[in-house]
């Protein structure tokens, strides 16, 4: 398998880390800590990216509520993602925590409001 370089955004020292080798013989080298050789290992063999938009919000003086995802989601489902919450509406009231989408795109992931939504 060729050589992939990824940026490391763990710090701000930004290590150029490279990931070679074989699956289950990966070579990982230009990390200075473990943390980059894991961030690096984990975006050659399965990236996730963190979920964060807004939806609209319907019966509150609030017209969009922010929402993140409860963990990270495969980088190749997150557009995908995206469109759904962005397609979805919710009624207020809501309590920050609420699920607003369960299971977005099967990934097993929720999305909840990021802070309370009163009712108008
Ligand atoms: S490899 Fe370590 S030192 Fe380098 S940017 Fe990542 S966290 Fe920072």
């Amino acid at each position: 398998m060729a050589e992939s370089t990824y940026t490391c955004i763990i710090c701000p020292r930004s290590c150029r880390i490279a990931v070679s080798g074989m699956p289950g013989a990966l070579e990982v080298s230009g990390h200075s800590c473990k943390r980059g050789h894991d961030y690096a290992l984990a975006e050659h063999t399965h990236p996730v990216r963190t979920l964060t938009t807004t939806v609209a919000v319907e019966g509150s003086p609030l017209r969009r509520l922010a929402v993140r995802g409860t963990a990270p989601v495969p980088r190749e489902l997150l557009r995908d993602c995206l469109k759904q919450v962005n397609a979805a509406r919710v009624a207020a009231p809501l309590r920050m925590g609420d699920v607003v989408l369960a299971n977005v795109c099967g990934t097993g992931v929720d999305v909840v409001a990021s802070r309370d939504v009163p009712a108008s």
